[in-house]
């Protein structure tokens, strides 16, 4: 009997033995508990609360806040590779975690005063979820430009301001205990320039204006808000949201996005294998004619691990040098990574559902693939690939080819 292929941590340096600790924990609970609830999750569209619970107790939401706030100090491989064992039983644990991951990663990259570090301790010993508010019911998936504005609070003894965001989409928004939310520096300022707002719950009051109905990631519960916030102005992040992007949440979202994609077109080939063996031992001696599809989708696996590997490897090669991390040669692979592995997760599952035939078309058969195929028809839209693709054919016609290795 084949072995099942090497997930993310499998493929990790011997060197670093720590990430199969957090890897084996998320590979606990995503084959386990998450795996169980995830059809009740998806069919009633709810928060995947046992998976939750279950990440509280292993301490793994704060698994990549650094040691000395008390947090696990994990990799970015590590949490890649948490990503796509949770998602590879349930997709909404995966991105939930994916989502809370990356705002861990700004928080960690670039909020140097006293009330980060604060925050940071209190994540670690309360493991706070924290969730986004990039997108503007008035900009949509242009989160590059902002309408609402940080506002100084004039009457405030201290420095303090006061944020209303009409926000079509918050994740997770009613469980979040931290919101990090996009917004314009100031009233005068251009839409472009933003700046990165953390608000914790006593800082926020959410007003539900949508509900997350949807034809996949349903238990991510995408609800749309307003949002209306007040807090002290050390809260703001201190990079221009920007460079922030630049440097760390467009990297890393597309990286923990893309591992979390991975764990779905995972589970995807395992359930057509499962279907391919059973069809073998029906009729010994002969391979099943389904194999050939099981080949190609278990080869376009392979490809999305691959290009997500490599920028990950990308990622670590750049982490010291922010003038790597904002040039544009960087900017394109971690934008390319994000189109390239949404549109493999779903041909991987669309070759997976052809492998297993009308067994993997049904919805009640061990080898059904319909949540799987909703789930990553979210990834294409998870900001555009179009609206990618556009940005970047803009952005090639002034990059100059490079001279470092693999250029
Ligand atoms: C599961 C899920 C969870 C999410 N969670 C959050 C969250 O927690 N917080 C948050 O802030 N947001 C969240 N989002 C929203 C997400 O980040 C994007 O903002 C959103 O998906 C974009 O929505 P849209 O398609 O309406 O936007 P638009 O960007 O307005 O796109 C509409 C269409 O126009 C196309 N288009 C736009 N610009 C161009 C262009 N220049 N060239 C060619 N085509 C173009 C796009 O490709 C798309 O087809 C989530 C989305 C999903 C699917």
């Amino acid at each position: 009997m084949n072995a099942a292929p090497a997930g993310l941590a499998e493929l990790a340096p011997a060197s670093v033995p720590a990430q199969v600790d957090v890897a084996a924990r998320a590979r606990a609970i995503g084959a386990g508990i998450a795996a169980r609830h995830a059809e009740a999750v998806d069919r009633d569209g709810r928060f995947p609360t046992e998976a939750f619970d279950a990440l509280r107790e292993q301490r793994l939401l704060g698994v990549m806040i650094p040691a000395e706030f008390g947090g696990g100090g994990a990799s970015l491989f590590e949490v890649a590779a948490a990503c796509h064992a949770l998602a590879r039983g349930c997709a909404a644990t995966g991105m939930i975690y994916a989502m809370h991951q990356i705002q861990i990663a700004c928080l960690v990259n670039h909020g140097t005063n006293g009330w980060h570090r604060d925050l940071k301790a209190r994540i670690a010993a309360e493991q706070l979820l924290l969730g986004s508010a990039t997108t503007e019911a008035e900009t949509g998936g242009d989160i590059r430009n902002s309408v609402c504005a940080v506002k100084p609070d004039p009457g405030a003894e201290h420095d303090r301001f006061t944020l209303a965001k009409n926000a079509s989409v918050i994740s997770y928004g009613d469980q979040s205990d931290v919101i990090l939310v996009t917004a314009r520096r100031n009233p005068d300022a251009p839409s472009s320039d933003q700046v990165l707002v953390v608000v914790t719950k006593d800082d926020y009051r959410l007003e539900k204006t949508t509900r997350w109905d949807a034809m996949g990631m349903r238990g991510t519960c995408s609800d749309g808000y307003r949002l209306e916030a007040a807090g002290v102005i050390g809260q703001i992040l201190p990079l221009p949201y920007a460079d922030l992007s630049a440097q760390t949440m467009l990297p890393v979202t597309h990286i923990l996005w893309s591992s979390t994609w991975l764990g779905i077109a995972a589970d995807a080939v395992s359930r057509a294998r499962a279907f391919v063996r059973s069809e073998a031992k029906r009729k010994p001696g002969t391979t099943p004619a389904s194999a050939l599809r099981l080949a190609e989708a278990t080869a376009k696996l392979q490809q999305m691990k691959a290009v997500i590997l490599a920028a990950i490897r990308q990622y670590e090669l750049a982490s010291g040098s922010p003038e790597q991390l904002v040039g544009l040669s960087f900017a394109t692979a971690m934008s390319t990574l994000k189109v390239t592995s949404s549109e493999l997760v779903r041909e991987v599952v669309e070759a997976a559902i052809r492998t297993c035939g009308l067994a993997g078309y049904r919805n009640d058969t061990p080898y059904s693939l319909g949540r799987h195929l909703r789930d990553a028809h979210s990834a294409a839209l998870m900001i555009g690939n179009d609206r990618i693709m556009s940005h970047i054919s803009t952005q090639l016609l002034v990059q100059r080819d490079g001279s470092g290795a693999f250029e």
